[in-house]
């Protein structure tokens, strides 16, 4: 057996590892000459940022053990217990109970809610537990909170943010299954799955770089900066070519992001009918805006929220990752922003931290990341290919594929894992 995985993101790492584990020969083949993907390091100015801010949640099992294997002893995270703070608006700290006790005493002491607000948002999370977490057909994030009669503070506060932080797609458009999925997980979930889970370090560091130390000392290469251009059978069962030369497997992983995926299997014609399913997919931006304040500069919270844009979250660089004063902030469905200047859009997040920190110093220097296609828009009806294609021993991975989850590392990582573990039912 020999496999291929194009794409070094968080899903063909995970598939890496995993047939590393088992000793099976494979090539990751990676377009960039970094690995990580949508969730990687990127150095500007001689600052170490990611291209995206990301978060992580206890629920993400998957993820979360396979850093502890390939980096082990490492913690690069800060585990807290779910915690949403909205910017002088809004407080919710729910302490280590099991669940929904935990919510409970977290809504019992919420700052921000009414009391009706509070009995709103327990009953909403009874009212889903005893419903299994199932949505109507079709619904959306928005017509579920209207049939659940969540109030607005509820919405504007709780709901709203979490569907666009995990779904990256408005609520008025957002699919209510996927994001009860991560309510019943997240919110509902035991032992640590609603904790918060904030990186301490880079994306990079935290997986992608150990986990090709990690496969490269067992059965795996790992070659950056190499494009595959197609796949075709071949004697083995695939050829694999790059634009410097061919590799002969037996397998392959195409572990891609999507709007990439088409174009690596176009020669194989078994493959048509995905490409058709991959073409109605929508794609929504996730913009990360970085501001370098004087290094005395922090947050009320490492991660805090705002009502008003352009902005939903903004991070305290210092208290998480030791690098003093920078704050990143994250605007995530942002299709109306991303029309904006990098400079205007700076200012404008500046303006929005400035009301909340007062007598804040100019920034010192700035940076404004755009992601146009940080996730495919996440809708009610979506078709995710499963991880068997039709065509034997061809497996797709990535965070687009069937999942509870939305476009997330966890659902990278769960696809990676399923892809590796089709290849070994072959031995
Ligand atoms: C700005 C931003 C913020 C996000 N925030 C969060 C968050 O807070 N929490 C969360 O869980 N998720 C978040 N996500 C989503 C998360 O990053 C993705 O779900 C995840 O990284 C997808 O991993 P993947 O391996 O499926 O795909 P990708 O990361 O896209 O990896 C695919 C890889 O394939 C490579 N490739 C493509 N074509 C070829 C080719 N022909 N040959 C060789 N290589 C090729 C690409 O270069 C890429 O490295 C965010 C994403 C972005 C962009």
């Amino acid at each position: 057996m020999r496999v291929a995985i194009v794409g070094g993101g968080w899903a063909g790492l995970a598939a890496a590892v995993t047939l590393a584990d088992a000793g099976i020969p494979h090539t990751v083949f990676e377009a960039a000459k970094t690995l990580g993907g949508r969730a990687r390091r990127v150095d500007i100015d001689g600052r170490v940022l990611d291209n995206g801010l990301h978060i992580l949640l206890g629920a993400y099992r998957e993820t979360l053990a396979l850093v502890r294997k390939v980096a082990p002893g490492s913690e690069p995270f800060r585990r807290l217990p779910l915690t949403l703070e909205i910017a002088d608006r809004f407080r919710l700290t729910c302490p280590r109970l099991p669940a929904p006790f935990h919510l409970v005493a977290g809504l019992a002491r919420a700052h921000g809610l009414s009391w009706s607000d509070r009995y709103a948002a327990a009953r909403f999370m009874v009212a889903q537990r005893a419903a299994g977490f199932h949505a109507h057909a079709g619904e959306t994030v928005a017509a579920l909170l209207q049939r659940t009669r969540q109030p607005r503070r509820n919405r504007e506060y709780l709901w709203e943010p979490l569907c666009v932080a995990a779904l990256n797609t408005p609520p008025a458009e957002a699919d209510a299954q996927v994001f009860l999925n991560v309510v019943r997980d997240g919110l509902n979930g035991s032992g640590g799955a609603s904790d918060l889970v904030l990186p301490t370090t880079d994306f990079s560091a935290m997986l992608p770089d150990p986990a090709a130390a990690y496969v490269t000392a067992r059965s795996g290469t790992i070659r950056t900066g190499c494009t595959v251009k197609s796949v075709v059978r071949g004697p083995d069962g695939f050829t694999v070519r790059t634009s410097d030369d061919a590799l002969s497997c037996t397998h392959v992983i195409c572990a891609t992001d999507p709007a990439r995926a088409g174009s690596v299997w176009n020669e194989l014609p078994e493959l048509a009918v995905l490409g058709a399913t991959l073409d109605r997919f929508r794609y929504l931006p996730i913009v990360s805006i970085y501001l370098q304040y004087a290094g005395t500069v922090g947050l009320s919270s490492p991660m805090l929220g705002f009502v008003e844009g352009p902005a939903q979250w903004a991070f305290d660089r210092g208290a998480l990752c030791g690098q003093h004063g920078l704050i990143g902030a994250v605007a995530s469905a942002a299709v109306d922003i991303d029309r904006m200047s990098a400079d205007s859009l700076a200012a404008a997040v500046d303006s929005q931290l400035r009301r909340h920190i007062p007598g804040l110093p100019p920034p010192e220097w700035q940076r404004v990341i755009t992601e146009r296609r940080a996730t495919f828009a996440c809708v009610p009806g979506l078709s995710r290919p499963p991880q068997r294609t039709p065509l034997p021993r061809f497996h797709l991975a990535g965070d687009y594929t069937a999942s509870d989850y939305p476009a997330t590392l966890e659902a990278a990582v769960r696809s990676g894992i399923a892809c590796a573990q089709a290849v070994l039912e072959d031995r």
